[in-house]
């Protein structure tokens, strides 16, 4: 059905192409908000006339900057560093950094983007904002991982601050690289501060933000499964992905009594009918922390599971899909392999990992579809939870912020159906999500006046 403010969506987009030529992924983050809340803006009068969506789509800053540094073999390279500073009517900027040979400034603009609404849907202070670098680090040195974060910062310490900005990990950035940026933080500013999150336990990180995450997506696909009278035990999963979010949610979804049965590489994905748990995560860890290729080596080493080269895991019967990987991942066909296939749910890990198409299909198809700035949320939730506790000087046992992510995920959960329930009882949860988001930072920005 046509929406009855498709001229307004239409009009709305081409400017923000006129803007934003050259951004495939920015344009299409944008439009996914804009076809949620330009109908939400026009039904109610205190949001119009006011520029709300023009001036959210523009970054209050974007800074983009020279890393040069030298490689093992005493070559300098050169990349391009990047921080986006998008919102922060709610509180500092706050959103990961991305160390990936693809990043560029629509990819980044596309994930800030959507990181303001994520924030503002945590109900924790935080504005959005991104970063990163086209840097590559499989097959790097740590000695190069090293040196090339302290290059990163020493142009990206200018810019953030405990109170100004806080970034965290994303793609590429895991605790290693963090651990590097904060370093040279201190060393550059004197200052031991909350200025990044995902840090090492013993100088100032939270217990669970390594696993918060993938914990949030399976909290959140719980909350989905119960809202319909369903358990997650005994449900057969796909993930993508075996990062930092796919290794969280495989680790609770088998706590919680669910099978997942494959894990993804660039490359292509291993299925498992046994179950990747215990030994397994272990050995694909140990493999991970070797920067190199995991997936092809785990059916080598367990010859119950089968790899398909060049395919991805949308093709297997699963109740729960679970892409963790990265965005665009999951496309038409994957879509509808999945609904022919019987899927109940897509709880998305990763950002923008469905491409429009396949979202389309979830929808039409009615089954459980959350996007990934509501369930993949719990991440930058628990890095809120760090930094007050930074603020605080104190550390919350594992329990306490384990059960704060739970108590988050479910009122993000409550608010998407709040907003995204239908006539029919069906949930619209992307529909939900940014106009939830949006309703929070609007009323901020509102109120702080044209600034
Ligand atoms: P990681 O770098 O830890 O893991 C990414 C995983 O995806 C790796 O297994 C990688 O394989 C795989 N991958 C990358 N590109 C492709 C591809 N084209 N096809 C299949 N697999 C691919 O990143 P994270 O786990 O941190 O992030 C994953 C996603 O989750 C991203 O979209 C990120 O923005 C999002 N996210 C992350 C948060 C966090 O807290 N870390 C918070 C919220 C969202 P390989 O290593 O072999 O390249």
């Amino acid at each position: 059905m046509k929406n009855k403010y498709q001229d307004k969506i239409d009009r709305f987009m081409d400017y923000a192409k006129m803007r934003n030529a050259n951004e495939p992924e920015f344009l299409q983050a944008v439009k996914e908000v804009a076809e949620a809340v330009i109908p939400y803006i026009e039904e109610n009068p205190k949001y119009q006339g006011k520029k709300l969506l023009e001036r959210m789509i523009e970054p209050e800053r974007t800074i983009s900057f020279r890393v040069p540094w030298v490689d093992d073999k005493g070559e300098i390279q050169v990349n391009r560093g990047y921080r986006i500073q998008f919102n922060s009517a709610i509180g500092p900027y706050k959103g990961g950094l991305r160390f990936h040979p693809t990043v560029n400034q629509s990819i980044l603009k596309f994930l800030g983007f959507e990181q303001i609404f994520k924030n503002a849907l945590t109900t924790l202070p935080m504005g959005g904002g991104k970063g990163g670098s086209d840097f590559n680090p499989k097959g790097k040195s740590d000695a190069e991982v090293m040196r090339f974060a302290q290059a990163f910062m020493s142009e990206l310490y200018r810019h953030i601050g405990p109170n100004i900005d806080v970034p965290a990990g994303d793609i590429g950035v895991g605790g290693r690289e963090i651990g590097y940026l904060f370093g040279q933080y201190k060393k550059l500013t004197k200052e031991f501060s909350g200025v990044l999150t995902g840090k090492g336990l013993s100088f100032g990180g939270s217990l669970i933000r390594p696993e918060a995450t993938g914990f949030g997506v399976v909290y959140f696909a719980e909350q989905m499964l119960k809202d319909k009278g369903m358990d997650i035990k005994g449900k057969v999963v796909a993930v993508s992905g075996f990062g930092n979010v796919a290794w969280g949610a495989i680790t609770k979804a088998n706590q919680l009594g669910a099978k997942v049965v494959t894990i993804s590489g660039p490359d292509g994905y291993i299925y498992d009918p046994e179950g990747i748990s215990g030994k397994k995560i272990d050995y694909l860890l140990r493999l991970r922390a070797t920067n190199n290729d995991v997936v092809a080596p785990y059916a080598e080493q367990f010859p119950e599971a089968t790899f398909y080269p060049g395919k991805k895991p949308w093709e297997q019967k699963v109740d729960i899909a679970m892409p963790c990987a990265t965005q665009n991942e999951l496309q038409k066909e994957d879509a509808e392999n999945l609904i022919k296939n019987g899927v109940i749910a897509v709880v998305e890990g990763a950002n923008m990992p469905s491409t429009p198409d396949a979202i389309k299909i979830f929808k039409e198809a009615k089954i459980l579809y959350s996007p990934g700035k509501a369930s993949n949320a719990g991440g930058v939730a628990v890095s809120g939870l760090e930094m007050s506790q930074n603020s605080m000087r104190y550390n919350w046992t594992a329990e306490e912020v384990d059960a704060k992510l739970k108590e988050i995920m479910k009122n993000i959960h409550n608010n998407a159906v709040k907003y995204g329930k239908q006539p029919d009882g069906w949930v619209d949860y992307e529909k939900g999500a940014n106009i939830a988001g949006f309703v929070k930072v609007a009323d901020a920005m509102l109120a702080q006046g044209v600034v």
